[in-house]
């Protein structure tokens, strides 16, 4: 059975001493491991102590954004082998703040993507389209062209650790969710081009989180649906109580 996520991508928010402070409420919070696996995005000043912090808690630590490159002259970027040598196993990559502020596209995410997996790190890769795509008509295809260009050149089995997180940008931090339905019939289209392109076990085997303004009053219905296996949640999930209601809402 595949897994349950619930991810909170803290973004550009929370120095140490708040850091440390939403670190305790979760710890608490989660005391009792829920359904889902609960993974948490400090920024990367933050990633040792929240790691160090939630070592024996069961809560999981993910970074950001990493850099393609083993190492060299990119300053102010983030290796894979840092987040390693730190603990940290998971990355974030291709949200949409990075595709449409920093200027990252399928191309650059594709190469992220394969030095993560060479290091061995679970990605939760982020997509999903704009309002323009969405309201044209042009949802499906968008979404099948950034999964075709970013990852459907990589082997079946490189697909244990994705977990892919759709992400509609017109309900990103904007309080506009996926109506339930939208969501599912979105998830349900990128399974399906997953088992067109591989097979159905690997289509079967890979979480789908939705993303976009999912809070605890509207997280119990999207959960429900069959095809979406958590979600990635941004602004909720700086607040203890909202993010552990939203985990709970399975
Ligand atoms: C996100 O940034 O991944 C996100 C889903 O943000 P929010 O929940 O604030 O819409």
């Amino acid at each position: 059975m595949r897994k349950k996520i619930v991810a909170g991508n803290w973004k550009m928010n929370k120095n140490l001493a708040d850091t440390g402070v939403l670190l305790s409420e979760l710890k608490v919070k989660f005391k009792e491991q829920p359904t889902a696996e609960i993974i948490v995005a400090p920024t990367f000043t933050n990633l040792y102590y929240a790691f160090e912090e939630l070592k024996q808690s069961g809560i999981k630590v993910a970074a950001q954004n990493m850099h393609q490159a083993e190492s060299g002259a990119f300053t102010g970027a983030i290796s894979a082998d840092m987040l390693k040598s730190i603990g940290v196993q998971i990355v974030i990559l291709g949200h949409s703040e990075r595709r449409a502020y920093f200027g990252e596209t399928d191309v650059l995410l594709a190469e992220k993507v394969k030095t993560a997996l060479k290091h061995e790190m679970t990605i939760i890769f982020c997509f999903g389209e704009e309002l323009e795509d969405r309201k044209s008509g042009n949802h499906f295809k968008v979404v099948e062209s950034q999964l075709k260009n970013a990852l459907f050149d990589l082997d079946a089995s490189d697909w244990k650790v994705i977990v892919l997180a759709y992400e509609p940008v017109w309900a990103i931090g904007t309080g506009e969710t996926a109506s339930p339905e939208q969501a599912q019939e979105m998830h349900a289209f990128i399974r399906k081009t997953i088992a067109d392109t591989y097979n159905t076990e690997t289509a079967d085997e890979v979480s789908i989180l939705y993303g976009g303004s999912v809070k605890p009053a509207n997280a119990k219905e999207i959960f429900a649906k069959p095809d979406v296996d958590g979600g990635l949640i941004g602004g909720a999930a700086l607040d203890a109580e909202s993010f552990a209601a939203i985990a709970n809402a399975f």
